[in-house]
């Protein structure tokens, strides 16, 4: 069936699903692409490559990156990325170092307001290597502090709450110069998310554009039609591809299911092929392919062309 999912988290951020399951589970889905995109790692891509290839699904490195926008939740989705590119390792080292810090600060604030959960208690929650504020939300509800995710978020957790902490992340501007120069492209996630009215997000999506936007995650678990449209005329206005995706957690988040975006749309795989023929014409290989011939590349600097594997 010619339908992708471009927007997926595993166990490597805050999904439940190693990334073998939800490889399979697209395959049960009838997706003919599929690409994982966890919050600030890249460290899940192989093992769902590799399990993407056995099942003949096809697939692409991915990340979600958060961007330093001052009040605002804007993500980035980086597809095709080497991970092993100097800029984009250094890159993805800071977050994970800058998200352990903004950790230890929460818990300290944590204590200091009574509820003393530990770095251990919110590992145990996480699974994987990554340990966000959902994985904090958990071990505050297995303590009893709070009833509920929803209420140690509200509570503590949330943006503006008091147990809040800021961590280190790039602006998009220089996300997206990392992820362009590791050989990849990059979308403007949930754009619904972002807050901005539809001025104010035109107005955004123009300086990401002069910054080397390349899409805009148009269909998405939560877009209203009417947004849809929005975000497909300002992909048009600015010769963004439409991606989309679900933004699949696993039973993080329960009512979304890989493969089916609002009202049960589903994303063609045109725009993974878009996706690929965009990488492709930057002379870029894909891990299944030969890799290509060194020096080959225009804007972007000849060892970023080696792919991981
Ligand atoms: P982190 O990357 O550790 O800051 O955690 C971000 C994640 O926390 C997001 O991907 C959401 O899944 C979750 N999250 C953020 N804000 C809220 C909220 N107000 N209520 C519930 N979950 C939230
Ligand atoms: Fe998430
Ligand atoms: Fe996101
Ligand atoms: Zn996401």
């Amino acid at each position: 069936m010619p339908y992708c999912d471009l927007h997926l988290h595993s166990v490597f951020s805050d999904g439940t699903d190693t990334p073998e399951r939800i490889a399979r589970l697209a395959v049960d889905a009838g997706l003919s692409a599929a690409i994982l995109t966890d919050h600030d790692t890249m460290d899940g891509v192989p093992r769902f490559l590799a399990a993407a290839r056995t099942l003949g699904l096809r697939a692409m490195p991915g990340l979600e990156l958060s961007a330093d926008v001052p009040g605002r939740t804007v993500h980035l989705l980086c597809y095709g990325c080497d991970a092993a590119e100097p800029r984009m390792a250094d890159a993805l080292r800071r977050l994970r170092e800058g998200r352990t810090e903004r950790n230890d600060e929460i818990f300290r604030k944590l204590a200091r307001l009574g509820c003393p959960v530990t770095r251990e208690e919110a590992a145990t929650e996480a699974g994987g290597d990554v340990v966000g504020r959902p994985h904090i939300a958990a071990a505050l509800v297995r303590r009893g502090f709070a009833a509920d995710k929803a209420d140690a978020f509200r509570r503590f957790l949330a943006r503006g709450a008091p147990a809040y902490a800021e961590r280190f992340r790039l602006s998009p501007e220089t996300a997206i110069e990392v992820a362009r120069g590791a050989g990849g492209m990059v979308a403007l996630a949930h754009p619904a998310t972002t807050g901005y009215n539809v001025a104010e997000l035109e107005r955004f999506v123009s300086r990401l554009a002069d910054a080397g936007l390349e899409g805009l995650e148009c269909l998405y678990s939560g877009h209203l039609p009417r947004q849809v449209e929005e975000y497909v005329g300002l992909a048009h206005k600015f010769g963004l591809v439409i991606t989309g995706g679900t933004d699949y957690h696993g039973t993080n988040k329960p009512n979304i299911r890989i493969g089916v975006a609002y009202g049960g749309l589903h994303v063609r795989d045109e725009a993974f092929d878009e996706i690929a023929a965009r990488l492709a014409r930057r002379n870029q290989t894909f891990p299944d392919e030969p890799p290509a011939e060194a020096g080959a590349s225009g804007e972007v600097g000849a060892d970023s062309l080696t792919r991981p594997r």
